[in-house]
C-alpha cells in the first residue's frame, strides 16, 4: 500500500481526472465500497481519504478489496474472453474453494487454456489470484471480525470449540480438537510491505510478508498442528516486535529479544540455529551452512530448512546466498532480501 502522501495525492489526481496513462500503474482501493478499480474507471469517484493505492492487483486483493465490475482493474486492455471472466465470477461465488483440474471441466472450460489466458491477462496465475482474495477475505475478516470475537472471548467461548474466527470461516475448520489456542494476527508496516505477525503472550509463530508464496500453506500448517483460532489483537509480543523492527528498518544495530517458537525437524532447527547465528552485514552460503552441519552434500536439505523458516527477519534466512555469490532465492521475494541485506550492511557501518 502506498503510504507517501504526496504520491497519493497524485494518483488521486488521476483517478479524479480518468487518466489513461495511469491505467495498470496504480490500483485504487475504496474503502467504502471494499472494491477496487483503475484510474478510468467511470464509476463515481470517492473521497481522497477513502482510497487506498496499491501497486499490483494482488497487493489490493490481498487487502481484501474485490475488483470492481464496471472497469475490471485486473484486465489490461479492457477485453476479457469469457472463460476468464467466469473464473472471476467463481471464485467471488465460492471464494474457499481450492480449485482441481476437474473443476475446470466442470465449467466446461479447458484447463490449460484457461490459465493461460487468465495469467496473461492478469499478470499472475489463476491459483495465485484465488489465494491472494481468499487470504484478502481472511485478513479483512480478522481486521473487521476482531470486535465480535472479542465479545465472544469476554462470554468465555475461548475454550469452545464453536468459537469460530476468520479463518475458519473462510478456509474450515483445521481440526475436530477440543483445545483451542487463540493467537493474535497483528499487522506491522515496513517500508517494503507489509507483513503478517501471529502471537500470544509467550511466542512470536510467523512473521511474513503478507503476499510471500506459501503463507496460507504455513497459516494451515499452524491451524491443524495447534488448533490456531486467529484473531486480530495486541499483546505484549506483537508489541515489542514492532517497536524492534521498527528500529530495525531504521538501521538500528539491534539484536532481536523475541520468544520464538520454531516448529521444525530437528535438521530444521539445527539449520535455523546457524541462521541465527549470521551477523547482520554478513552471509553465508547454502554449502558453508552444509559444511557447518558437518555434509557438504546437504545443500539443497539446507535450502529446503531456510526455505521453511516462518519468522522472516528474525531467523535471517535472507543472509544465505548462494555459493558463486548470487542472492539465491527469498520467499519474501528477491528484491526484498536485496534491501534487507542492504539495510544491514550499512546499519553496521553506521
Ligand atoms: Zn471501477
Amino acid at each position: 500500500m502506498i503510504t507517501s502522501t504526496s504520491q497519493k495525492q497524485e494518483f488521486y489526481r488521476a483517478l479524479v481526472e480518468k487518466d489513461p496513462a495511469y491505467d495498470g500503474i496504480f490500483f485504487a482501493g475504496i474503502k467504502t465500497t471494499g472494491i477496487f478499480c483503475h484510474a478510468t474507471c467511470t464509476a463515481r469517484k470517492p473521497k481522497f481519504e477513502n482510497c487506498d493505492f496499491f501497486l499490483s492487483a494482488e497487493e489490493a486483493l490481498l487487502a481484501g478489496f474485490r475488483p470492481c465490475k464496471i472497469c475490471r482493474p485486473l484486465s489490461f486492455p479492457h477485453t476479457i474472453p469469457e472463460e476468464v471472466q467466469m473464473l472471476v465470477r467463481e471464485v467471488e461465488r465460492n471464494p474457499e474453494k481450492r480449485w482441481q483440474e476437474a473443476d475446470f471441466s466442470k465449467l466446461g472450460l479447458h484447463s490449460a487454456t484457461a490459465r493461460r489466458k487468465f495469467k496473461t491477462i492478469y499478470g499472475m496465475t489463476f491459483v495465485q489470484y484465488a489465494r491472494a482474495r481468499r487470504m484478502g477475505m481472511a485478513f479483512k475478516e480478522i481486521m473487521e471480525g476482531s470486535r465480535v470475537i472479542d465479545q465472544q472471548l469476554s462470554l468465555g467461548y475461548e475454550s469452545s470449540s464453536g468459537f469460530n474466527d476468520a479463518f475458519t470461516k473462510i478456509m474450515g475448520n483445521p481440526a475436530k480438537k477440543a483445545d483451542i489456542r487463540v493467537v493474535n494476527a497483528h499487522f506491522i508496516s515496513t517500508p517494503i510491505g507489509r507483513m503478517l505477525s501471529l502471537s500470544d503472550e509467550n511466542y512470536l509463530y510467523l512473521l511474513e510478508f503478507v503476499d510471500r508464496r506459501g503463507l496460507e500453506r504455513e497459516i494451515e500448517k499452524l491451524r491443524q498442528k495447534h488448533n490456531f483460532r486467529i484473531i486480530h489483537g495486541q499483546n505484549s509480543i506483537n508489541q515489542e516486535l514492532e517497536r524492534q523492527l521498527g528500529r530495525y528498518f531504521q538501521k538500528e544495530p539491534i539484536d532481536f529479544s523475541i520468544p520464538l517458537y520454531m516448529d521444525g525437524s530437528a535438521f530444521q532447527k539445527q539449520v535455523w540455529a546457524i541462521l541465527a547465528s549470521i551477523p547482520a552485514g554478513t552471509t553465508l552460503s547454502y554449502r558453508d551452512i552444509a559444511r557447518e552441519l558437518g555434509n557438504k552434500d546437504k545443500v539443497r536439505a539446507v535450502g529446503n530448512a531456510n526455505g521453511a523458516n516462518q519468522i522472516a527477519i528474525l531467523i535471517p534466512c535472507h543472509r544465505v546466498i548462494k555459493t558463486d555469490g548470487e542472492l539465491g532465492g527469498y520467499g519474501g521475494g528477491i528484491q526484498r532480501k536485496k534491501y534487507l541485506l542492504e539495510l544491514e550492511r550499512q546499519a553496521v557501518k553506521a
